[in-house]
């Protein structure tokens, strides 16, 4: 149960749940936002624990340990953390897709019109995220918030302004979680990882306020392969590296690093222009920035299946980015590149 134990960053709104579950307030439905990354599954986990737990801690009885959370040891925690507690439905897209089923959501009303495996306890329903409900799966869901069966309690989990029908938001409580504070973060990360600090700070300057995914970020290898990338860029710009080497070593990691690496750059090398007072080379930037913003989309809805082909279309049009110094040349040039796809 140590993994789900209550984030420091949490403790505030965890605080603000088990009050409620005392004063016998607690909502059937809680809309639990958070930065992906920052421990938000964690939180609804520790939670949906809490609930089913027939012997949670007392107040105060570990130190540091916000309040009452699951004791780890009971027959239903043990039953929750072997992943197959008959209570709680954990739904989330199935491996490969990015949306949840309507399948998926019809099967809550099997969970809930079966007995629970203790008289009278509550049942636990967790969607991730909650913007993965298609339309179908949504309106489905709808019927589940409009008449709560039962003892239910629904922990649905999304980004904070996450798109979703208004009428499954209003349904639910909204639980904003806080993300982690830089001190927060980096004591987290330093615990968990033994990377050395400068690293821990590169993954947490990658992933702010989240050091879950900071933490995978490290165990990637990401901010060390940025470090070779931006290497390779100044080896590309020597002539040492075509684009297309530069973008078969990226692709080794999934095309969204690369991108997130070459649209900080443009931004920083559109700023270095705007101070050295070279607005055409800072609009040249900007334009290679568009043109990533552009590429992504294309290849998140599938409209382009070629990262390899895109990353090299990066690449190359960073080399004639940078290696073009004359700031007086025509802005047509880059247009002509970045409107090519
Ligand atoms: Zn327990």
């Amino acid at each position: 149960m140590a993994f789900d134990a209550v984030l420091p960053w949490h403790i505030d709104a965890w605080m603000q749940v088990i009050a409620q579950q005392r004063h016998e307030r607690l909502a059937h439905a809680y809309l639990i936002s958070g930065l992906p990354g920052s421990g938000r599954y964690q939180f609804a986990r520790a939670l949906a624990a809490r609930m089913l737990c027939t012997e949670p801690l007392a107040d105060n009885a570990v130190k540091g340990v916000p309040d009452a959370v699951a004791c780890g040891r009971c027959r239903q925690c043990l039953l929750f953390d072997t992943g197959n507690h008959p209570d709680v439905l954990d739904i989330t897209p199935e491996e490969g897709k990015s949306s949840i089923k309507i399948d998926q959501i019809r099967s809550i009303s099997r969970l809930v019109n079966q007995t629970s495996n203790q008289t009278g306890a509550i049942k636990v329903i967790i969607i991730r995220p909650a913007e993965a409900l298609g339309v179908g799966a949504a309106n489905s869901l709808l019927k589940n918030l409009e008449e709560p069966p039962g003892r239910t309690l629904f922990l649905l989990i999304s980004e904070p302004g996450a798109q979703m029908l208004p009428t499954i938001r209003s349904r639910c409580q909204p639980l904003p979680l806080a993300p982690a504070s830089p001190e927060q973060g980096m004591a987290w990360l330093s615990e968990h990882s033994s990377s050395a600090s400068a690293e821990l700070d590169a993954a947490l300057s990658l992933a702010p306020g989240a050091p879950l995914q900071a933490l995978a970020l490290l165990e990637a290898g990401i901010p060390a392969w940025r470090s070779i990338v931006q290497e390779q860029l100044e080896d590309m710009a020597a002539g040492r590296l075509t684009p297309l080497e530069v973008a078969k070593y990226c692709h080794a990691q999934p095309p969204d690093y690369a991108i997130q690496l070459m649209q900080e750059l443009s931004l920083h090398k559109a700023r270095e222009a705007l101070r050295a007072q070279q607005p055409m080379a800072a609009r040249a930037f900007l334009e290679v920035g568009r043109e990533l913003t552009l590429i992504h989309r294309q290849l998140e809805s599938g409209a382009n299946p070629n990262p390899l082909m895109a990353l090299e279309h990066i690449f190359s049009l960073w080399q004639n980015t940078t290696g073009d110094k004359d700031v007086t040349r025509k802005p047509g040039d880059v247009q002509f590149i970045a409107s090519r796809q």
